[in-house]
């Protein structure tokens, strides 16, 4: 692990107006590049929709049909800019980038009326931000080093603060979709973070649940967890000092990872630079093994779960789940009517077997297989 060194943080706008923000492995001072592109400021108004069944919020942005949809590598508005060909980055190079999406599920502004009631209706107030890794279009999460690794850290410990003070919002979440089979609409290696106006369903069913478990038990639900997963010991896949790899004893999907810290923490705010770093680490070494399990660069879908921004914050704990729909070679776990209609999932994959394929192809560069 290299040394904590202060990561370089430079704010600018867009020609739309929306901000960019420049994170450098290396502290040094950035003047940043004027956005010359002629860019219309896109009209957005999503909202809300309240399921009285669920109880949950829908959200419908009906503006994102426009977004851009698997450019060729030529047009990619992830990469630096060129001469030729100005991008959503208006700089030659950068190291980790963060600004507001273009076509947001959710904004800062919404200008839906809202209305209560059963049917309940309101501003979809929030804010969707995307974050591009390296300005390498070609690598990946598991291939970034570990100066890399520490410096999305930072930037996400920098936007979940930043995002948590926005008016409105409850919840900050990070994740990484990649491959086409999982919606990816750009191949360039990025991820996004969605600050909600409430807290989503799934964060917020296992917050309920450690509520109820520390009434019973005077314990943390998520601590108790690791502890029992630990002494079964035989869905662990990898260990570090401080983090924990595990397929959880109820996976819904083939090969689920858990990632979560020994220690009680709320969030990525919570570690020191060198930690956040250990647990990047662990989760790029976890992608590699998904990889490795296929002999190819496989989809999965990656989420950082940290405390609410104002409520159960005392309840969190910091943990990062992976999933991938991939099955077996050449096939995908599909939602059918168990699991996307009455939200039962059956796995076809026993997670003990799981465990053990994914220590098999645990990456050789890391000395943490068990
Ligand atoms: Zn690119």
């Amino acid at each position: 692990m290299v040394a904590a060194r202060p990561v370089a943080k430079t704010s600018t706008s867009l020609a739309d107006g929306r901000a960019l923000i420049y994170f450098d492995d290396r502290a040094s001072h950035r003047h940043p590049e004027v956005d010359t592109r002629d860019l219309a400021v896109s009209s957005i108004d999503p909202e809300l929709r309240f399921d009285p069944l669920q109880e949950e919020w829908v959200i419908v942005a009906s503006h994102r049909q426009e977004r851009t949809h698997l450019p060729p590598t030529d047009e990619c508005p992830l990469c630096p800019s060129s001469p030729d060909h100005a991008t959503e980055i208006p700089a030659a190079d950068y190291d980790v980038v963060v600004f507001e999406n273009r076509f947001p599920s959710l904004t800062p502004l919404p200008e839906t009326a809202s209305d209560s009631g059963l049917l309940a209706v309101a501003g979809g107030v929030g804010q969707c931000e995307v974050i591009c890794f390296s300005s390498d279009h070609e690598t990946s999460f598991s291939y970034l080093s570990d100066e890399r690794l520490s410096t999305i850290a930072d930037s996400i410990v920098d936007r979940t603060h930043e995002l948590s003070r926005l008016p409105g919002v409850e919840y900050v979440l990070v994740f990484e979709n990649r491959g086409s089979d999982v919606g990816v609409t750009l191949h360039h290696p990025h991820g996004q973070i969605y600050a909600y106006p409430f807290i989503p369903p799934k964060p917020r069913r296992a917050l309920e649940a450690a509520a109820r478990y520390r009434l019973d038990h005077d314990e943390c639900l998520f601590c108790a967890v690791l502890d029992a997963e630990l002494e079964d010991g035989r869905r662990i896949i990898a260990e570090s000092e401080n983090f924990v790899a595990y397929v959880p004893s109820a996976a819904r999907w083939p090969y689920e990872t858990h990632i979560q810290p020994r220690m009680h923490v709320a969030d990525l705010a919570d570690l020191n630079r060198d930690e956040r770093g250990e647990l990047l680490r662990l989760q790029a070494d976890v992608i590699a093994a998904f990889d490795g399990l296929f002999g190819e660069a496989i989809p999965y879908l990656s989420t950082v779960f940290q405390a609410p921004a104002h409520e159960m914050r005392d309840l969190a704990h910091l943990r990062i789940e992976l999933v991938t729909p991939r099955r077996a070679p050449g096939k995908l776990k599909y939602l059918a009517s168990s699991e996307s209609a009455a939200g039962a999932f059956i796995n076809d994959v026993v997670p003990e077997t799981a465990a053990a394929r994914l220590r098999h192809s645990w990456p050789d560069r890391s000395s943490r297989n068990l």
